[in-house]
């Protein structure tokens, strides 16, 4: 089932998308939802992105160019990081280029959206307790990464977080392909064997340090690929099963402040 989130004569809603039809839901597609009798065609309204997330998780680096690179003995402690919510756009909006740079990094990644109260489970039982899966855009700006390590100014800025085109539940995040196209050229193209933290050991630990919630959105990181980009540049990260997320770079257009 692919869920949508999407905005029509100034309305935001929610629906299931079959085909190029989506049936309005109401309700939270978390706990209870259904049905109403309004329907949409896709070429009629602007998707946004498919929910608002609770908590933006991602982790650093994940990813091998082939099996036999990948680690025997698994970091101790992963890479992860925040991004905040209010860095999310949705599909066709603009990723905006931060005053004082000229380029930024596309990051095509699977996006792993969380439905139920998870703590402490197990890597059998992590699945259970997700909800379903979208596309992430993890911009970055690395010119922003502090000397001392710390990542979380270069990941934040507005418009760094595409998320979409839709949330589809049904999808073994085992085995998929995530894509990314830049001006039509393919840049990115793993499958998620290529991981070195494995989506169910990656969820585990989480919910053994932090509860995740409904809505709790894990970007399970980038392939091989990634490249900096400047303003005008089309970037698609796609994963075939869940569809395509376009989005074009600009440059800031009036002059902010930092400090
Ligand atoms: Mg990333």
């Amino acid at each position: 089932m692919k869920f949508v989130r999407f905005s029509v004569n100034n309305e935001t809603l929610a629906g299931v998308l079959t085909d190029q039809t989506i049936k309005v839901i109401s309700g939270n597609i978390f706990s209870k939802w259904e049905y109403t009798d309004l329907t949409y065609n896709l070429g009629e309204v602007k998707l946004l992105a498919p929910l608002e997330p609770k908590h933006i998780i991602g982790i650093g680096a994940n990813f091998v160019t082939k099996v036999e690179d990948l680690p025997a003995e698994l970091p101790s402690i992963p890479v992860f990081f925040f991004k905040p919510t209010t860095s999310v756009i949705g599909p066709h909006d603009e990723i905006v280029i931060p005053e004082g740079i000229d380029e930024v990094k596309f990051e095509s990644e699977l996006a792993i959206v969380i439905g139920k109260e998870a703590k402490q489970v197990s890597e059998d039982d992590v699945l259970d307790y997700v909800f379903g899966y979208t596309i992430g855009n993890d911009v970055t700006a690395s010119q922003f990464f502090h000397e001392a390590g710390h990542w979380t100014v270069g990941k934040a800025f507005d418009t760094f977080t595409p998320l979409g085109p839709v949330i589809e539940t049904e999808l073994d995040p085992l085995n998929v392909r995530v894509e990314a196209y830049l001006n039509g050229v393919e840049k990115q193209n793993s499958g998620t064997e290529l991981m070195i933290v494995p989506i169910k050991k990656m969820i585990s630990y989480l919910t053994n340090v932090m509860t995740l919630q409904p809505g709790d959105v894990i970007l399970t990181g980038s392939p091989v690929g990634a490249e900096m980009v400047g303003e005008g540049n089309v970037i698609e990260c796609e994963i075939k099963e869940i569809g395509n997320l376009k989005n074009t770079f600009v440059k800031v257009k009036k002059n902010v402040n930092a400090y």
